[in-house]
């Protein structure tokens, strides 16, 4: 099959703490497969600027090794490595001082897309977008991405979106949820919108429920100090479970642009039901083994913080009323999975004398470790032996339908990051989105701290602790299995 990849124009990509984790993990490996792809060319730029001493020839090592680490199989490939290390630039610049801001000017080209990835704390956006209004640097047609966490509440990310709203304006700003950058989230809509068979039934007199799992199989690592203050909640529930459940969620948008689609979305948050006591399920993991527990790991013997949460929610208009969707995301269970699920209910009527609730169509959107979309259907067990009826999956696997060319996706990073120089906004969370979200969840955490409740402990390797398979229990309903 032939590649479909459309070159993005010329541009300067500054990235404000080009020497972090996140640049070297996953910016700087996930350009260099774009370039690679040659869906970036020799003319355009990537500026490392970040407080660490380095010049252009040791950023140039510095993110050669990050390749090497993330990319081996591409970085093989010398002469694509030496072209895209061509591409890189550094500055040493301090966000909040004076250091480096006028080197940054000289190093930026004014007929060039031009945008700033902010890869440092939130604590830094501030001081960062005053420098670069102040050495005019915050030019029209710039863009900045920002990164996880936005916020910790909401009053937190409404101060943020004042801050960067005060020198550049809503449609400069692409706020990154990476979940939104996979391919297979975005084939959710594909599969919603473009085909005639799912949407008339998209909704609660079809749908039992929806069931949503990030399950990690990690513990907190090294981000022990940030996770105790932030917790499963504020890290994976309020971002990218909420996301996922808007695009499954949402009304069609009139158009496939970034303001419809994030319209209806919005729509979809403000529509959630605030969440009883009793409909969520926090957790904390023990020891294992050889394995640190969370307290240990974190380093606070006495922290309720949990690192797991499962919660029943509901949203409430016409398409979904009567249809729960249940979410669930931890740390240290059974395996490393993430998956939608969309349990349709049972036919009205079996002709065939079976048993309710036992062959049900769901449709899955699997996203870890491997995606894809599969649609379990009930049809006849082949051969002799009267109609015995057998549940088989029809796999919408990419890699066999499209081919091996075509099923070397982009990872979400390498997507978003093009679609920013592509301008185009639909798959970045906006402003008004991000404070919704935490409307929502802000009651949800205050309720636990008002009430002094501690997480449940729940084994390393399990799915969790037993309330939460309890909170489906009792509607009669069962998680699915936690595997790969
Ligand atoms: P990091 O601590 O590894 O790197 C921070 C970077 O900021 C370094 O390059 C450092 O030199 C630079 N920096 C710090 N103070 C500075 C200053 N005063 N002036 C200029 N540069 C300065 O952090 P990280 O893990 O790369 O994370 C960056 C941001 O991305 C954070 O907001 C983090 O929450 C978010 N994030 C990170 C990950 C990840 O996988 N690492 C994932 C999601 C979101």
């Amino acid at each position: 099959m032939v590649s479909r990849v459309i070159p993005v124009d010329p541009f300067d990509l500054v990235i404000f703490g080009g020497t972090g984790d996140l640049a070297r993990r996953k910016i700087l490996p996930g350009l260099f497969r774009r370039f690679c792809a040659g869906q970036m060319g020799a003319e355009s730029r990537i500026i490392g600027a970040a407080r660490t001493d380095l010049n252009t020839q040791s950023y140039r090592d510095f993110a050669k090794d990050a390749v090497r680490e993330f990319e081996p199989g591409g970085a093989k490939n010398a002469k694509h490595l030496k072209g895209f290390l061509e591409l890189l630039d550094y500055v040493v610049v301090d966000a909040k001082g004076t250091q480096g801001w006028s080197d940054l000017t000289k190093a930026v080209r004014d007929d060039v897309i031009r945008a700033y990835y902010f890869s440092v704390g939130p604590s830094l956006f501030d001081d960062l977008a005053e420098r670069l209004h102040k050495h005019k640097l915050d030019c029209p047609g710039c863009r900045i991405v920002v990164e996880k966490p936005f916020g910790h509440d909401l009053a937190s990310a409404q101060e943020l979106n004042q801050i960067i709203a005060k020198y550049f304006d809503e449609h400069q700003i692409y706020r990154i949820d990476h979940y939104l950058g996979k391919e297979t989230v975005q084939n959710l809509m594909a599969i919603r919108f473009g085909n005639m068979l799912f949407e008339p039934l998209w909704n609660s007199q079809y749908i039992d429920h929806i069931q949503l799992t990030v399950a990690e199989e990690v513990g907190v690592g090294g981000r022990g100090e940030y996770y105790d203050r932030s917790g499963a909640m504020r890290d994976m529930l309020q971002n990218h479970l909420m996301q996922l459940l808007c695009l499954i969620a949402m009304e069609p948008p009139a158009k496939f642009n970034p303001d419809a689609v994030r319209d209806e979305k919005l729509k979809v948050i403000r529509a959630l039901d605030e969440v009883a006591p009793d409909d969520v399920v926090r957790g904390q993991y023990e020891a294992a083994h050889d394995q640190a527990g969370f307290r240990e790991q974190v380093g606070n013997p006495d922290s309720t913080t949990e690192s797991f949460v499962a919660m029943r929610a509901h949203i409430s208009n016409w398409r979904w009323a009567g249809t729960p969707f249940y979410l669930r995301t931890g740390k240290r269970l059974r395996e490393r999975a993430s998956e939608i699920a969309v349990v349709f209910k049972d036919a009205p009527h079996s002709i065939f004398d079976v048993e309710a609730g036992v062959h049900r169509n769901i449709l899955t959107i699997k996203l870890q470790p491997n995606e894809g979309i599969e649609l379990g259907v009930t049809i006849k067990e082949p051969g002799p032996g009267g109609m015995r009826l057998v549940d088989v999956p029809l796999d919408m696997t990419f890699a066999e339908a499209l081919g091996p060319e075509e099923a070397d996706f982009p990872d979400a990073y390498e997507r978003l990051i093009m679609d920013v120089i592509r301008g185009n906004q639909t798959l970045f969370m906006r402003g008004d989105e991000v404070e919704a979200a935490w409307a929502w969840t802000d009651p949800i955490i205050a309720g636990w701290q008002e009430r002094g409740e501690a997480p449940l402990p729940y084994a390393s390797g399990s799915s969790g602790p037993d309330d939460a398979l309890m909170l489906m229990h009792r509607d009669g309903r069962r998680w699915r299995e936690i595997k790969a």
